[in-house]
């Protein structure tokens, strides 16, 4: 079945807060797990911060598997593991060994997915390394609290700062270091004490001051201390306003300096006023921030993949999904998404996370993980090193290299661990939540405390279901959320095998509460549908989806190294077919366009031209007059297009697989 989607960005159709409608005996549905009450087992918000609906697990708790497991190996064998071989950032002379030089936010954008990804591991090696850049930090703090470079100090920027934070409460989850409370307390006074203007006095400090923010409310639901919540008002005001309508035409005449429309940046900034939603409990905050995501998704998201155009900035004119979203920007969404789910507890931000991670961060990586390239598009027929590409920057931004990109190179780290950090989160009513769907399993307290470990074995997003073991030492009752994604049509829920016959509603949760059996077992299927997504706005092109799954016309690929070494080389991939299509739609029969061609179980690593697991056919047209422009596909033509060329079959893989890819076509109608 097939049908046709009107361009809402993202929207999962909210009908508004109605949590625990019953529907039957055991299962419920909710929109979110309940803002009243707070886990008793891992530390959530503490008053009079709102109450967490749900609560990130301690690292080390998720065991992913499966082809997650596969991503997070290979980043071992690959880039993250091997990035002090590789980066000048990581060498001796780094100001975070001698406290002397330069040092800045390389090392420790690096370090804060380098790190996760051992405890995730249980990897003692990266535990060793990441333990070496740690000590070094905990030792430069000065009496006063401040710690790092004294390079920073003497520029008064705390922002790299923030990221070495991010890296100690993960230290502190995966081992309870001593050190770290003590630590952070310090620097927080250090914070406190400086005069107003010295605090985030400008640059990317002053636009990122809500990942400084994050970490005080982390101490804060450890400590209690009062002076934290003064301090957090105080970053809060001093960080740069993104409550105002995150496109306007003020930013937009500014739009070469105005720090808002650097991609990055809005992909951080974005969930501030969340953040501090906690604090204020003004839930007018809440509002702006889907308004903010509507906003910039509404001028510059119209494509598939989850993202929006920016490379570099958001470019007033420039939202064909031709123009790039930088890998940074791809890593720092997901995490603005898994925090937003967290804050509010609703399912669209896992949807929205889920899309980059499936859709977009693939192709930003050679299949090996062993190389990035900074610019990936939904359109992007050539990943050469020529610069002939209209992106803002100079240079080469799309071919894959380990050497190259600087902030990408080490940022990209932490986009998986966090990914598979936030699989699994505890809810409010001391039950847990499937918040994010990949293979894995979970150990967590749960009820009055007892542990219980929940296998969760499922090939999505390429396979329709996802079933779930329950290991309990001894019967126990709790509730079990399981996210029903915005996408979903037809959802059928079975326990022990017997169907359940409630109508499961797409954004929801389905909630089972019941006395859990050892072996009890849980199927939740999806019969995703092949949908076409009309982009309105962006010339009435289409995308084809299939649940969390975006399809991309199937390119040859050509692997042509140009620079790096033996080990690490670096590649131009270049298409060796022809791009130039429309998919021919006839709007009074739009099922006939496409069918499943293929499917096949994910390999190791899915993410592969070859490995596609799912293959589409459409019906489809060459567009002689949609050309390139240097190595760039054309502009978008109007849709609907006439083609006198012949019809025939194209074929579509999943866009995570692909990465040369045309994923917004041309509507094409026949002459
Ligand atoms: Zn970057």
């Amino acid at each position: 079945m097939l049908t046709i989607l009107l361009c809402v960005p993202n929207s999962s159709g909210f009908p508004g807060r109605d949590e625990g409608k019953t529907m039957a005996a055991d299962v419920t549905l909710a929109l979110s797990p309940p803002s009243s009450s707070s886990n008793r087992h891992y530390v959530s918000n503490r008053p009079p911060l709102a109450p967490s609906p749900l609560v990130k697990l301690p690292i080390g708790t998720i065991e992913p598997s499966g082809w997650l497991l596969t991503q997070l190996r290979l980043m071992k064998d690959g880039l993250t593991g091997h990035l002090p071989e590789l980066s000048r950032f990581l060498q001796e002379d780094s100001g975070w060994i001698t406290m002397k030089g330069p040092g800045w936010e390389e090392m420790p954008y690096w370090l804060k997915g380098f790190a996760d990804l051992g405890y995730i591991l249980k990897d003692p090696a990266i535990i060793l390394t990441a333990n070496k850049w740690l000590d070094l930090a905990f030792q430069s703090q000065q009496p006063d609290g401040f710690f790092g470079p004294p390079e920073n100090r003497k520029k008064k920027d705390l922002w790299p700062n923030m990221l070495v934070l991010s890296c100690v409460q993960s230290l502190y989850e995966a081992s309870g270091d001593a050190r770290v409370r003590p630590f952070l307390t310090r620097y927080f006074r250090f914070e406190q004490g400086l005069p107003e203007a010295d605090l985030l006095p400008g640059s990317w400090q002053k636009l990122r001051g809500g990942e400084n923010l994050e970490s005080v409310y982390w101490l804060y639901n450890r400590t209690g201390e009062p002076f934290l919540l003064d301090l957090a008002r105080r970053i809060y005001e001093r960080t740069a306003d993104w409550e105002t309508d995150i496109v306007n035409p003020e930013r937009d005449a500014n739009w070469e300096i105005s720090g808002f429309y650097h991609g990055v940046n809005i992909t951080m900034g974005i969930r501030y006023p969340a953040v501090y939603y906690q604090q204020s409990r003004d839930r007018k905050r809440l509002d702006i921030v889907e308004k903010n995501y509507r906003l910039i998704m509404d001028q510059y998201g119209q494509q598939p993949g989850g993202m929006f155009g920016a490379d570099e900035n958001i470019r007033p004119g420039h939202g064909d999904p031709r123009q790039g979203a930088e890998t940074c920007s791809l890593v720092e969404f997901m995490n603005s998404h898994e925090a937003l789910l967290k804050i509010t507890g609703e399912t669209r931000w896992a949807d929205r996370c889920e899309e980059i991670a499936f859709n977009s961060l693939p192709a930003a990586m050679t299949a090996d993980l062993r190389a990035l390239h900074y610019l990936t598009a939904p359109n992007l027929i050539s990943c050469d090193r020529t610069g002939e590409h209209d992106f803002q920057n100079d240079g080469t931004l799309v071919s894959y290299d380990p050497w190259s990109y600087r902030c990408c190179q080490h940022n990209v780290a932490f986009g998986w661990p966090y990914f598979a950090e936030h699989l699994w989160l505890a809810t409010s009513d001391d039950g847990l939540a499937a918040a994010l769907y990949a293979p894995c399993a979970v150990k967590a307290r749960v009820g009055a405390g007892t542990e219980v470990r929940i296998i969760e074995d499922t090939d999505y997003p390429f396979g329709d279901r996802v079933d779930f073991t329950v290991e309990v030492p001894e019967s126990v009752r709790f509730a079990l959320y399981l996210r029903i994604p915005g996408w979903a049509k037809d959802v059928a829920l079975s326990i022990n095998g017997k169907g359940r016959p409630e109508a499961l509603q797409a954004g929801a949760y389905a909630v089972i509460r019941r006395e859990w059996k050892n072996g009890d077992r849980v199927r939740l299927s999806f019969s995703p549908r092949l949908e076409l997504k009309v982009w309105k706005k962006q010339k009435n092109s289409i995308s084809v989806r299939r649940g969390p799954l975006w399809f991309s016309l199937r390119i040859g690929e050509e692997w042509k190294r140009y620079g790096g070494t033996d080990p690490w080389p670096a590649y131009e991939l270049l298409p060796t077919t022809p791009w130039n299509y429309g998919l021919v739609i006839d709007p009074g029969d739009p099922a006939s366009a496409i069918r499943m061609a293929g499917r096949k179980p994910p390999a190791a690593q899915p993410f592969t031209l070859e490995a596609a697991p799912i293959m589409l056919k459409a019906r489809a047209r060459r567009l002689p007059e949609w050309k390139s422009e240097g190595r760039m596909a054309g502009l978008l033509p109007a849709s609907p297009v006439i083609s006198a060329e012949p019809e025939m079959e194209i074929t579509l893989i999943p866009m995570g697989c692909a990465r040369l890819r045309i994923a917004s076509f041309p509507q094409v109608i026949g002459k």
